[in-house]
C-alpha cells in the first residue's frame, strides 16, 4: 500500500532549490577552480572534479546571517566543506564576542 505524506516548508521549498543549486554548482565545477571562502580571504585553495561530493558545500556571500539583514539574496558559490564551517565558526565568534563587550544578552542569539 502507498503511503502519503505531507511533505514540509523545507522539503518543497528551501531544501530542494538548496539541492538544485548544489548540484548546478557541482556540474559547472571545473579542475582549478578556487574555494569560494578561500578566496575571499585571498588564498588560493583550488577544487577539483575528482573530489567526493561531500567535501563540498554551497556557500553564501555574504553569509546568511548578514544577506538576511541587508534584506538582499546571498550569491551562491562552492567552498570546502571545511572551510565554510571554520568561517562560520569564526563569525559567530566574534558575533559572540562584541556582544558580550556590548554588554548585549546572549539570549538573543539567533539573528
Ligand atoms: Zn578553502
Amino acid at each position: 500500500m502507498a503511503v502519503t505524506r505531507k511533505r514540509t516548508t523545507t522539503e518543497r521549498g528551501l531544501g530542494w532549490s538548496h539541492q538544485q543549486m548544489r548540484l548546478r554548482l557541482l556540474a559547472e565545477l571545473k579542475d582549478g577552480d578556487p574555494c569560494a571562502r578561500c578566496a575571499s580571504r585571498g588564498v588560493y585553495h583550488p577544487m577539483y572534479r575528482a573530489l567526493p561530493a561531500r567535501m563540498l558545500e554551497v556557500d553564501d556571500f555574504p553569509p546568511r546571517s548578514v544577506a538576511l539583514r541587508l534584506g538582499i539574496e546571498p550569491e551562491k558559490h562552492l567552498s570546502f566543506r571545511t572551510c565554510n564551517r571554520r568561517h562560520g565558526a569564526a563569525i559567530s565568534n566574534a558575533i559572540q564576542r562584541q556582544k558580550r563587550a556590548l554588554g548585549m544578552p546572549s539570549r538573543y542569539d539567533r539573528w
